[in-house]
């Protein structure tokens, strides 16, 4: 029995890929391009996308909210995923690398299933509430601000259906959880976060340690 997840070297991490991450021409020109902006480090991995490919299709999921779409790719892999009458709510604020994202969702054949909407997340997410949307979507991924993480799923928890689930990207924080002298606001936010998911009855949960650490939360 073991009693750790296996550390991934380099070396390990790159036979990880070569052995399961399928090539989808799309996603990795869109992984090149991005890779020429400062913040490329933001982009979530293959394997976490292929991950939460699987997922949709696991969960036959229709419609989703992304909340941090950057310059795309995580929308993209979810888009790919759901049939073609499927629904993405993506939220962001910045227009520059959204419009990098919107080039290659047109590319993929995939534009149809995403509105984007360049406004906070929070004000998007409100809006959907105030528009009746509860229990109308059965995922979504959590990957802007971390400040807002806990408010970000406490609305996507009402507008999620039982059994749908919340992805919560980057949990384990480059390791700033367990660092002590890390007070800075963001870490902060994070561990708030994971402990009070932990006692969280409203969901199953599982953290786990793919890319930055991503949290499932199914709503029971
Ligand atoms: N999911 C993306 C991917 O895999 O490529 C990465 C997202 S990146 C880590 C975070 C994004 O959140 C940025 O594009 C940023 O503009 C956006 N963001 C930051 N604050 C936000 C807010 N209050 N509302 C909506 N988006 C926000
Ligand atoms: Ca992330």
């Amino acid at each position: 029995m073991s009693h750790f997840s296996i550390q991934l070297t380099p070396q390990l991490h790159q036979y990880l890929q070569s052995v399961s991450v399928r090539d989808q021409e799309v996603l990795n020109a869109l992984q090149e391009e991005t890779a020429q902006e400062e913040f490329a480090r933001m982009q979530i991995s293959p394997e976490q996308g292929q991950l939460m490919a699987l997922l949709i299709k696991i969960l036959g999921a229709e419609r989703t909210i992304e909340i941090g779409v950057f310059t795309g790719y995580s929308a993209l892999c979810v888009a790919l995923a759901l049939p073609d009458h499927g629904q993405i709510i993506a939220c962001d604020i910045d227009e520059r690398w959204t419009n990098i994202a919107r080039r290659y969702w047109k590319q993929a054949g995939v534009a149809h299933k995403i509105s984007l909407h360049l406004a906070p997340a929070l004000q998007t997410l409100d809006q959907l509430l105030i528009e009746g949307q509860q229990d109308r979507f059965d995922f979504a991924f959590i990957d802007a601000d971390k400040e807002n993480y806990q408010n970000y799923y406490e609305r996507c928890l009402t507008l999620i259906r039982p059994g749908g689930l919340i992805a919560a990207d980057n949990v384990l924080w480059g390791g700033s959880v367990v660092d002590s002298t890390k007070q800075d606001a963001d870490t902060r936010a994070i561990r708030s976060f994971n402990q009070q998911l932990r006692d969280d009855e409203r969901v199953d949960l599982s953290m786990i340690p793919i890319g930055d650490g991503l949290t499932l939360a199914r709503k029971r």
